[in-house]
C-alpha cells in the first residue's frame, strides 16, 4: 500500500515524502483512512510502530479547514510525559509544514504564561499532559467545548502514572459528539473500561500482539552478580559495536552513579531521570541526539516513549520489575525497520522478574555468561569476552539460568543493588516505577510478582512539579502561532 492510497491531501503527502517515508507502516495503513472518515479508533500499537504519524497525518487534513477561536482548542492530544508531548509537537511541525495550523504545548516545566498566551489566540492543536491541562482548566484559561477531536496516546502509560481519573474528567468536558482516538501498547481492563465509556463504536486495530517484542531486536540475558554488574556492562559496551546506547536502571540513584562510573571509565555518557529539571533533560537529550555523547543512562519514566533514531543498543543494567517495562525499554532500539540489540544484566535474584518477562513476551531469551568474578571497582578491563557474546548470539551458549545462591564470600550489595527483605507470604506488588529515591524493597523469589501493578501508581512522575522553570523554551517546545 502507498501513502497516496490513504486519502491524505497532496500537501500532507508532500511532507511525508520529504520525511523519507516510502510506504505506510501497518498501523498507519490501518488507522489513517478510518480517522479521515471521522471514526473513533482504538489502536493497540507500541511506540516505534509509526503510531504517531497514524494520528498526526489525518489530523492535519481534518483540521486544515476551519478556524481556531480564542481559548477553544479544536483538537486535544493527551500524552503521559512532557517528552512525548514534545515529540508529537515535532511531528506536527514536520508533517504540517505545508499547512497553516497553530499549535500549543501544555506541559510542566515550560513557562505557563507563554502557554496561556498561545491559548488566548486560539489553537488548532493542543498537546498536553493531563496534570497541566487540568491546572489551566481549573483556572478558567481554557474551554474544551470546541474540541471536536481527542487523542489519548499511550493509555497504558497514563494508567501506570495514575492519570486515568484526570482523563475521565477531561473527557466529560469535551463535546459528546467528538471523535476520539485511543492508542495503547496493551489493553488492561481499566483502559478497556475507559474506551467503553468514552468511545463511540470505535474501529479496533492491533498491529502488535500485546506484550510482543519487535522481531528486529536481538535479545540476550547476561548473567552476572550484583557486584560484577558495572564491569559486565563495561565489557559489553567494549565488546559490542555500540554506536548509541540507552542503559536503563531501576532507580534514579543508580542512574546517577552509573553515569558517573561510566564517565570515570572513559565512556561518553549522560543521564536522564525524573529528578532532573525539564531544561536539563532536554539539554542531555540534545547532546545525545547530536552525538556529543553516545550513551544515555536513563530511568523508565524519563525515557518513556522517547523516539531517538538509530539507537543500536539497549542495556538493562537492572532487570525491570514490571515485565511490560521490558517491552517498552527494548523498543527504544530496532525502530522503524532498523535492527538493534538488547542486553539485560541478570543476577540470581532476577529469576522471577525474568520468568514474568518471558511469560509476557512468550519467548525464551538466550542467556550468556557475563562477568562473575570479583570486580575491581571501575576497573578498566572487562571480564566478559567478545567471543562468548557472539557465540551466544549465534545460539551457541544457550542455557537456562538457575537461581544461584549468594556465596559466603560475596559482599553485601552496593547502593544500587536491590536490597533484600524477607518475603511476605502473600503476593506483593512490584515497587512503583521510579517512585522512590531510596532503594525500595522488592519482592524476592519465590514471591510471585503480578504481571502489572494492581493499582495505578499515583505519583511517580514529577510531571508538572517543576512549573517554576522559566528558562529559555527550546524552539520545538514553544507554541507556534501563525500571524
Ligand atoms: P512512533 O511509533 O510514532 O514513535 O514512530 C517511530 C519512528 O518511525 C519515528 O522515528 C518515525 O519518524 C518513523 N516512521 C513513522 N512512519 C514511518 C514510515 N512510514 N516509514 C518509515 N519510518 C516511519
Amino acid at each position: 500500500m502507498n501513502f497516496a492510497d490513504l486519502g491524505l491531501s497532496d500537501e500532507t503527502l508532500r511532507a511525508v515524502t520529504e520525511a523519507g517515508y516510502t510506504e505506510p507502516t501497518p498501523v498507519q495503513a490501518a488507522a489513517i483512512q478510518p480517522v479521515l472518515m471521522m471514526r473513533d479508533l482504538i489502536a493497540i500499537a507500541q511506540t516505534g510502530t509509526g503510531k504517531t504519524a497514524s494520528f498526526v497525518l489525518p489530523m492535519i487534513d481534518i483540521l486544515a479547514h476551519g478556524r481556531a477561536r480564542a481559548r477553544m482548542p479544536r483538537s486535544l492530544i493527551l500524552e503521559p510525559t512532557r517528552e512525548l508531548a514534545a515529540q508529537v509537537a515535532e511531528n506536527f511541525e514536520k508533517y504540517g509544514q505545508y499547512h497553516k495550523l497553530s499549535m500549543a504545548l501544555l506541559i510542566g516545566g515550560v513557562n505557563m504564561s507563554d502557554q496561556v498566551a498561545a491559548l488566548e489566540k486560539g489553537v488548532d492543536v493542543l498537546i498536553a499532559t493531563p496534570g497541566r491541562l487540568m491546572d489551566l482548566f481549573q483556572r478558567g484559561k481554557i474551554l474544551l467545548t470546541g474540541c471536536s477531536l481527542l487523542v489519548i496516546d499511550e493509555a497504558d502509560r497514563m494508567l501506570d502514572m495514575g492519570f486515568i481519573p484526570d482523563i475521565e474528567e477531561i473527557c466529560t468536558k469535551l463535546p459528546a459528539s467528538r471523535q476520539t482516538l485511543l492508542f495503547s501498547a496493551t489493553m488492561p481492563p481499566p483502559i478497556k473500561k475507559l474506551a467503553d465509556k468514552f468511545l463511540n463504536n470505535p474501529k479496533q486495530i492491533e498491529v502488535a500482539r500485546t506484550g510482543s517484542t519487535n522481531d528486529s531486536i536481538e535479545q540476550a540475558l547476561v548473567e552476572t552478580t550484583s557486584r560484577g554488574k558495572r564491569e559486565t556492562l563495561r565489557g559489553l559496551l567494549r565488546a559490542e559495536d555500540v554506536k548509541t546506547a540507552i542503559i536503563f536502571a531501576n532507580r534514579k540513584t543508580t542512574v546517577r552513579e552509573l553515569n558517573q562510573s561510566l564517565q570515570r571509565n572513559g565512556f561518553a555518557s549522560g543521564e536522564i531521570h525524573g529528578d532532573m529539571e525539564q531544561s536539563a533533560r532536554i539539554k542531555e537529550l540534545d547532546r545525545f541526539k547530536a552525538g556529543a555523547i553516545n550513551i544515555l543512562v536513563a530511568s523508565d519514566v524519563a525515557a518513556r516513549g522517547l523516539d531517538i533514531k538509530g539507537v543500536s543498543h539497549v542495556f538493562n543494567y537492572d532487570a525491570p520489575w514490571h515485565p511490560d517495562d521490558y517491552v517498552h525499554r527494548i523498543g527504544r532500539t530496532g525502530r522503524a525497520g532498523a535492527t538493534g540489540k538488547a542486553f539485560t544484566l541478570i543476577t540470581a535474584e532476577d529469576a522471577e522478574n525474568i520468568a514474568n518477562i518471558e511469560k509476557l513476551t512468550s519467548q525464551k531469551i538466550p542467556r550468556i555468561t557475563g562477568a562473575a568474578k570479583a570486580p575491581t571497582e571501575d576497573a578498566a578491563e572487562p571480564t566478559i569476552d567478545a567471543g562468548s557474546v557472539r557465540d551466544a548470539e549465534a545460539g551457541g551458549d544457550e542455557r537456562v539460568a538457575k537461581p544461584r545462591r549468594r556465596r559466603g564470600g560475596e559482599r553485601a550489595a552496593k547502593p544500587e543493588a536491590a536490597p533484600e527483605r524477607a518475603a511476605k507470604p502473600e503476593r506483593a506488588a512490584p515497587p512503583p516505577r521510579e517512585a522512590s529515591e531510596t532503594p525500595a524493597p522488592r519482592p524476592v523469589a519465590p514471591q510471585r510478582a503480578p504481571a502489572r501493578a494492581p493499582e495505578p501508581v499515583a505519583e511517580p512522575i514529577a510531571a508538572d512539579a517543576d512549573i517554576n522553570w522559566n528558562g529559555p523554551v527550546p524552539a520545538f517546545l514553544s507554541a507556534r502561532i501563525p500571524d
